[in-house]
């Protein structure tokens, strides 16, 4: 089969995730063959850098035979076996055990799901269950942040907070509450203060939700340490500080959504480690098997799992896949890959700071308002040179540029006019140096494009 064969059936029968069908129909979809490294390669054999590491997931890049042979040894020994009526396995325990030796010290236990929306849900289910074992029964809200994401089944939704995707099969699970999110380039410089008072207000914000719907009514805040799919949004250093002593002056539970942030992304094993969080919550997916299969769990600290175990008696949730034995012996390998070749380590004290000092360089391209990163995340603000504002939504400037990326052989992604990289974490400096000439090499595709536009009408002006 060729490239247009591909097309025509993807087009007659499979509806995309995350995509407006009938576009997507009127142009193709691009076919992925193969992965090498941190490179995919198209059917028509253009090796494109993959920025974006799958879905932030494939952290230890494409490739790896020793994932492959983790697959097929547990495949043959047993592919498939439930974890529930008083069963389990090897590779299920063994992660378990990996797991919770790698999370901080008061986070000791895994009920495992096969995805983070699943995760996500498991967490709303056992926030609301751990209160109302406390005898608390009324303390059901809980808090997420405007524009951030947690998935997309009904609760993953329902915590998550983007605003077109609330106004598509809701009503939402009831509730649930948003504020404002930490992002200081969109939403604080406008209103000119800088980064750390907003920081600050933002932490404020959410205690004043707190005090609106009443502390007693309030079980649990939600949210990534740094906000991936928002558009990698690296709150100020005043942001955690604040929130977390407004969540224990409430006594509030915190889940720290380590989907993105977890394993390495950040230059520790969790963003909570980086930040100095002590979640009671943690759920996890994506790069815990390098995207290899799909797996994901939460981590639950002793405050919430001793109070489950000791009074909870049987709790009436768990998917047929939780704790999947052959995603399970991936995982394993995968985290022991990575403890092995001490990629955690250097994402913190070598490829991150690498990253950043190049990444930083192209802060000073016209169309960029602000270059940011951490570990081995990180976003560009794209502005319009002329006024050094935001460019008017309907230019869609952000797509453009992510078009033109592909088109350059990189894969970076947009979130509005926010364009966000998030690569595998074996990349080398090499490869970093290619991402980044490739980025700006964007960039200046993007601003001859729109000077085309913007010049065109006056050209079309009779003189
Ligand atoms: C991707 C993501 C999820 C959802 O994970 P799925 O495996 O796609 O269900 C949840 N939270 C965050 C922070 C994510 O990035």
């Amino acid at each position: 089969m060729q490239t247009p064969d591909y097309q025509r059936l993807d087009r007659a029968h499979h509806l995309h995730p995350f995509t407006d069908f009938k576009a997507l129909g009127e142009e193709g979809s691009r076919i992925i063959e193969r992965g090498e490294g941190v490179y995919i390669i198209d059917s028509e054999g253009n090796r494109i850098l993959d920025g974006m590491a799958g879905l932030w997931c494939v952290n230890l890049g494409y490739g790896r035979e020793e994932l492959v042979e983790a697959a097929a040894a547990q495949m043959r020994q047993l592919p498939y076996y439930n974890n529930f009526f008083k069963t389990t396995h090897p590779p299920a325990v063994k992660l378990a055990e990996t797991l919770c030796r790698l999370a901080p010290g008061h986070l000791n236990r895994v009920f495992f799901t096969g995805s983070g929306s699943e995760a996500n849900d498991t967490v709303l289910r056992m926030v609301r269950r751990y209160w109302a074992l406390k005898g608390q029964p009324e303390k059901q809200w809980v808090i997420g942040r405007e524009n951030a994401y947690h998935g997309s089944t009904v609760a993953g939704l329902s915590l998550g907070g983007m605003a077109p995707m609330h106004a598509q099969g809701g009503p939402l699970v009831p509730k649930i509450a948003h504020v404002r999110q930490p992002w200081w380039f969109g939403e604080g410089r406008s209103e000119g203060q800088d980064p750390e008072a907003f920081g600050r207000d933002c932490a404020a914000a959410l205690e004043a939700k707190i005090l609106e719907l009443g502390e007693e009514n309030v079980a649990a805040f939600i949210a990534e340490p740094v906000q991936g799919a928002g558009g990698a949004i690296i709150p100020p250093a005043s942001y955690w500080p604040a929130v977390k002593a407004v969540l224990a002056k409430y006594d509030i539970l915190l889940v720290a959504d380590e989907v993105i942030c977890g394993f390495g992304r950040l230059g520790e094993w969790f963003g909570s480690v980086h930040y100095g969080l002590e979640p009671d919550l943690m759920p996890i997916a994506k790069g815990l098997s390098s995207g290899y299969l799909p797996i994901g769990g939460v981590l639950v600290g002793d405050r919430v799992a001793d109070t489950l175990i000791e009074e909870g008696g049987e709790f009436f949730h768990g998917f047929t896949y939780s704790g999947h034995p052959t995603c399970a012996a991936v995982a394993l390998k995968n985290l022991e890959l990575m403890e092995a070749e001490g990629v955690v380590e250097r994402v913190r004290d070598d490829l991150g700071p690498y990253l950043a000092q190049r990444w930083q360089a192209l802060g000073a391209h016209p169309l960029v308002g602000e270059a940011r990163s951490l570990g081995l995340i990180g976003a560009l603000e794209l502005i319009d040179p002329a006024t050094g504002e935001r460019f008017d939504e309907s230019l869609a400037v952000g797509n453009l540029c992510r078009d033109l990326c592909f088109a350059s052989g990189l894969v970076m992604r947009s979130v509005g006019d926010t364009m966000i990289i998030s690569p595998p974490l074996v990349i080398t400096h090499a490869e970093i140096d290619e991402l980044v000439d490739k980025a700006r090499a964007a960039l200046d595709a993007t601003l001859a494009r729109l000077a085309d536009t913007l010049t065109e009408p006056q050209q079309e002006t009779p003189a």
